[in-house]
């Protein structure tokens, strides 16, 4: 029985629903047409055209970075290539230019532009050059993250394709094929309309999902539907009408494995949110800045329609790179070793494209000539637009939002549970940290009623000073740009090492200045015996007896313990003789070994840290629970981060806070040796926060912010976000700032004030243990 093309569609969106949830991707391109010239002449296509008609065959390289710079400036990630096929087979013109200018085919010359633009602007380039043979697509590979072609038909007599010999089937199904081999993350995908059958259709979807079985290289598939284009020779046949071409989306979505992206563009319908019924889950590329030069006649929709009408149904829009997320994340098999840096520089955890908005150039640095004991590079060349943890960059407005639609699917169920009163788990977490738009404003708003149950209205903050004892460290997290190792001494910057008087002065000081707490911690000196630590304490507790003294990462706990040969809990009970009063979460990092192992390998593991802080517990020492997040690491790591801290302290309660500590790129070393990212997005930053609300709920009762990350403007919106507590004054914060943090050294009540009373909320000064400091005696 034939299903009608209602129960079709109804079949297609529940394949999509079930694989990409609510998720709709796009990809902010610039549409860079390298050459209009074409050996083939297609019925319908208005792309290629004959010498004459052309100012030069190809774009210079002078135009092609112009084009793309524009592209980077308005916040693209994607510099698409489109070009004719072969056109040198065709037109002296053509071997005449790329002879003159030192290539030997068009091939060459593509490959040489998306260097210069992968170089000077760090757009991604997508390459759509035709069929190709092996050896071209194996050399695009290594400049172009991902490729393109469209099979378009297994039909080899259709009129419109007499003129075109690259459109013979075998050709383009050979080039399918070698791309998978070659593992390239690749794009297909079929015309609607052209003259072929449904039973065509079928059969080049079919080829299609076969190949993708075969090697798993097919990311997206594209259905396009014709349109008659005056000029062709197709421009008297009808439009594809729109029951056809919704039908064959939906079949599309029903014979390709659900994880292949299905991709319709909206520029060629006039209704496209009708599109959505059919199964997509990927409007494809998308220019702010340059016509679809295959469509000149239909321009992109506006990025704001785009979201309108993907958000109206019920989607959140979500920009995407080249390559998409599967891929990104699995770059040793898909991407070349050249690219991977570059992929990796502008996706965010989950491997989709960085969404806060602004342009993000490829950071070029030079040592700087001053080094005191702030960030130890200068950037040169073009800046960044785009905010990152640590930039005076004001972030996007995330919160309050105006955003009133109702949201479903995953994130929604996964709220409505919470709502309910169930805890969250792995899947659910990691659920919501996938939120987007309208989603993230109902996280937000979940969480923060959370907060308002669990701790009320009031803000708090803690007098403090932080003392980096030392920048002198045995360790090696590739992440820290504040140790200074013994073979580092001319490159970055002074060792120091603070004698017990020093500490034990700048304790004094700040407790004239009304500080209630010290947190003491430092890099690992090779000199240290396990006694050092609980000198420093004393040192602290006889200048200042009534300062709390807030000290102690676990590996500093773990490596004194060591050191001396005593257990921990014999250890931690001398430091809480000597007058340590709690520990910090610092040095939890990532909770998640294979995380751990590439971002600080000699550094303790999850269970050391854990055991450190259930021994602190278990002679009465407090701590916290932090998370350096935005490196390396994906979701599911933050999920486990949350679920181990949370089982921990079901069985302790020892955790007094969860805080968050985004990671501060600039001046990292693992940033600089190109091996992550450029922290959390600001979306991410504050859903960690919202969702640690969630995931914590009647086990951490505080949340806390960063704001030397985060910045002012940054911290408002968390505090909408589930956060309740705005953390230390810091005076001289050394460590963020040696990671590039550019916030100051230290906050003022006032300064927090200001922060606060917008919000309608009241500050609270706390002891570290969160007592209202004005009940009790300092
Ligand atoms: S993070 Fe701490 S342990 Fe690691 S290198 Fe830096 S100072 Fe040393």
């Amino acid at each position: 029985m034939e299903l009608s093309l209602d129960e079709l569609m109804a079949l297609a969106r529940g394949v999509r629903d079930a694989a990409h949830g609510t998720r709709v991707t796009y990809s902010p391109k610039v549409f860079i047409p390298l050459t209009m010239l074409c050996r083939d002449r297609c019925g319908y296509c208005t792309f290629a055209q004959p010498p004459a008609r052309l100012e030069s065959p190809y774009l210079t390289p002078e135009q092609v970075l112009r084009i793309a710079q524009q592209g980077a400036r308005a916040g693209c990630h994607e510099a698409l290539f489109t070009l004719g096929e072969q056109p040198e087979d065709r037109y002296e013109a053509a071997r005449t230019w790329l002879s003159a200018h030192g290539y030997d085919s068009t091939v060459h010359y593509l490959h040489a532009m998306a260097k210069l633009v992968l170089a000077e602007t760090g757009l991604l380039p997508h390459a759509n050059a035709g069929a190709l043979p092996e050896h071209e697509l194996s050399l695009l590979r290594e400049v172009s993250p991902s490729q393109g072609m469209m099979l378009e038909t297994l039909r080899d007599d259709l009129p419109c394709h007499r003129g075109a010999p690259d459109k013979v089937p075998a050709r383009r199904l050979a080039t399918l094929e070698a791309a998978g081999r070659l593992q390239i993350p690749f794009t297909s995908g079929i015309l609607v309309g052209i003259g072929e059958t449904r039973a065509d259709r079928v059969a080049a979807l079919e080829a299609i999902a076969d190949s993708h079985r075969r090697h798993g290289h097919v990311q997206e598939v594209i259905v396009q539907n014709f349109l008659p284009k005056p000029g062709t020779g197709m421009q008297h046949e009808p439009p594809c009408p729109l029951d056809e071409y919704l039908w064959s989306i939906a079949v599309a979505r029903l014979i390709l494995p659900p994880e292949v992206h299905l991709q319709a563009p909206p520029n060629l319908s006039d209704d496209f949110g009708v599109l959505l019924d059919a199964g997509l889950d990927d409007w494809g590329g998308v220019s702010p800045v340059t016509l679809d030069h295959v469509n000149p006649e239909r321009p992109w929709p506006a990025l704001d329609r785009l979201r309108e009408v993907t958000e109206a149904r019920g989607f959140a829009l979500a920009p995407r790179l080249t390559v998409h997320p599967e891929f990104v994340r699995n770059p040793q098999r898909w991407l070349h070793a050249d690219l991977r840096f570059r992929v990796m520089d502008r996706s965010d955890a989950e491997g989709l494209g960085r969404d806060d908005p602004g342009a993000l150039w490829p950071e070029k640095v030079t040592a700087a000539d001053v080094v005191h004991d702030g960030a130890e590079v200068v950037l040169v060349g073009h800046r960044s637009t785009q905010w990152y943890s640590g930039s005076t960059q004001l972030p996007p407005t995330l919160l309050p939002s105006s955003r009133s639609t109702a949201i479903r699917g995953p994130v929604a169920e996964v709220l409505r549970g919470v709502e309910a009163g169930q805890q969250v788990g792995f899947d659910e977490i990691v659920t919501l940290f996938r939120a987007r738009g309208p989603e993230v404003v109902e996280v937000a708003a979940v969480a923060d009623e959370l907060r308002h149950r669990a701790v009320g209205d009031a803000i708090t903050w803690v007098h403090n000073r932080n003392i980096n004892y030392t920048n002198v460290c045995t360790f090696k997290c590739r992440f820290c740009g504040f140790s200074k190792g013994p073979l580092s001494l001319n490159l970055r910057g002074t060792p120091y090492l603070l004698t017990l008087d020093d500490i034990a002065q700048r304790a004094a000081e700040a407790w004239e200045m009304g500080a209630t707490e010290v947190t003491l911690q430092g890099g690992i000196h090779p000199n240290f015996d396990g006694d050092y630590y609980i000198d420093v304490t004393r040192a602290v507790k006889q200048a200042v007896p009534k300062m709390h003294v807030h000290g102690f990462t676990a590996l500093e706990v773990t490596e004194g313990a060591k050191r001396l040969g005593e257990d921990l809990a014999t250890y931690l009970r001398r430091l809480k003789d000597a007058g340590l009063a709690s520990l910090p979460g610092t040095a939890a990092e990532i909770l998640d070994d294979p995380v751990r192992a590439v971002l600080c390998p000699d550094k303790i593991t999850t269970d050391e840290w854990l055991d450190c802080h259930a021994a602190a517990h278990e002679v009465g020492l407090r701590s916290n629970v932090t998370i350096m997040f935005g490196s390396i690491e994906h979701p599911e790591s933050w999920a486990r981060h949350m679920l181990r801290t949370r089982a921990l302290q079901a069985i302790t309660g020892g955790f007094t806070e969860f805080v968050g500590l985004p990671f501060v790129h600039m001046a990292s070393p693992i940033y600089l040796q190109r091996a992550s990212r450029r922290g959390p997005t600001f979306r991410e930053n504050l859903l960690m926060h919202a969702v640690a609300r969630i995931a914590y709920r009647d086990s951490i009762d505080n949340i806390q912010l960063s704001w030397v990350k985060i910045g002012a403007a940054g911290a408002v919106q968390l505090l909408q976000a589930g956060c309740n507590d705005l953390g230390g004054t810091l005076m001289d914060e050394n460590i963020s700032r040696a990671a590039g943090a550019a916030h100051g050294q230290a906050m003022t009540e006032q300064r927090f004030t200001d922060l606060v009373e917008p919000l309608g909320r009241r500050l609270q000064q706390r002891s570290t243990l969160y007592e209202r400091i004005d009940t009790v005696a300092r």
